[in-house]
């Protein structure tokens, strides 16, 4: 029976149910696509700063103006054409919020971040789910059609698989008086940033994350890209609901971790180096593996159920992720952790698919 306190609408939310953080046992931990490095040294230094106290007294920047021009430097955008929040999960709350709530349906692929749902089911936005093809790639043809928008990451999530920018910009073009977001959140592993196209698209807003490239997702910070109309918006839900949504902290911390290029290069080229590697034993172990261009990989165990091995792998101390959900129960999806974590990974899946033979 529900809670006779509980307004019909918090009755009918079904919450995202986040990847497990375990407390206490320890845990190889490749279920969420956290980075398996220490963030940058140089971010890390700004905690010792002798001015954060007096910064910590007063409110954050409500703009957070140095982080902005940081990420506006990284990213070869204006500063006027970024928007920050608490973690990409608030920047798309309020991306939904601010363009989605249309009579038309939004539509974002079958399979794909399990958030978007829950964020039409919160603002009760209608949403169309065209299927992707057979090898989990998105057919752009299947966007055709009155909507009150797009939303996808590229790459997609649990898939890894990437849409290349000429598709992106068919997308674009097919609902040009609708915004059509692209989730980055995996873009620093692979593929081409549709960053390079906001000047030219004014429908155009892309959605990237510290948690995963930058090795931050403790530190909760996300921002999107895009024209300065479409950054005006965001601004104005975001005025209505928290307006020092960024504190002083993060600001800080942020702006030197999302400079620290040289960081950024030699871990990401660390991860996709032992995606590569891992991708391939997973083939020689028999799985077959989705061609990944993010911080993890889709894979099914052939001759096993995959919820069977994911079991058989939280046994032995070791955390991936599986998801009971239509066209990918067959699957996990596993994060790219260190070449440690990677091989104590292979040898446990030797030693299980071996006690089924
Ligand atoms: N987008 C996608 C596709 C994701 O997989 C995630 C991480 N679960 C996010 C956004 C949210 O990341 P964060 O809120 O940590 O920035």
């Amino acid at each position: 029976m529900t809670n006779p306190f509980w307004s019909p609408a918090l009755a009918d939310l079904q919450p995202y149910v986040p990847g497990e953080q375990p407390r206490g046992r320890k845990l190889i931990k490749l279920n969420t696509n956290e980075n398996p490095y220490p963030p940058s040294r140089k971010a890390m230094a700004t905690l010792a700063d002798p001015a954060l106290p007096e910064a910590l007294r007063r409110y954050p920047d409500p703009e957070s103006a140095e982080l902005c021009a940081a990420i506006a430097a990284h990213c070869g955008v204006k500063a006027e054409q970024v928007f920050v929040g608490n973690g990409s999960d608030e920047v798309l709350a309020h991306a939904f919020y601010s363009f989605f709530r249309r009579d038309e349906p939004l539509l974002l692929p079958d399979i794909t971040y399990s958030f978007y749902p829950v964020y039409c089911n919160l603002y009760g936005i209608e949403y169309g789910t065209p299927a992707l093809r057979d090898d989990f790639t998105v057919d752009v043809e299947d966007y055709k059609g009155p909507a009150a928008g797009v939303i996808l990451p590229n790459p997609n999530a649990p898939t890894g698989r990437i849409l290349a920018l000429d598709e992106i910009e068919r997308l674009l073009q097919l609902h040009p008086a609708r915004v059509v977001v692209i989730d980055e959140a995996y873009i620093d592993f692979g593929g081409d940033s549709a960053a390079s196209l906001i000047d030219q698209y004014p429908n155009l807003l892309v959605i990237r994350t510290l948690s995963k490239s930058h090795a931050l997702a403790g530190l909760r910070l996300g921002y999107a890209l895009g024209q300065a109309h479409l950054i005006e918006g965001l601004q104005r839900t975001k005025n209505s609901f928290n307006s020092y949504p960024i504190d002083s902290v993060a600001q800080q911390l942020g702006a030197v971790a999302i400079g620290d290029e040289d960081w950024l290069e030699e871990t990401s080229g660390k991860v996709v180096a032992t995606r590569s590697r891992v991708a391939e034993a997973l083939h020689e172990l028999d799985f077959a593996v989705v061609p990944s261009m993010a911080n993890f990989v889709l894979a099914r165990p052939r001759g096993m159920a995959a919820e069977t091995v994911y079991n058989a792998l939280r046994e032995r101390g070791i955390l991936v992720r599986y998801f009971n959900k239509p066209r990918i129960s067959e699957y996990l999806r596993i994060s790219i952790g260190t070449d440690d974590e990677m091989d104590a990974l292979l040898a446990a899946l030797r030693e299980i698919l071996r006690a089924t033979d």
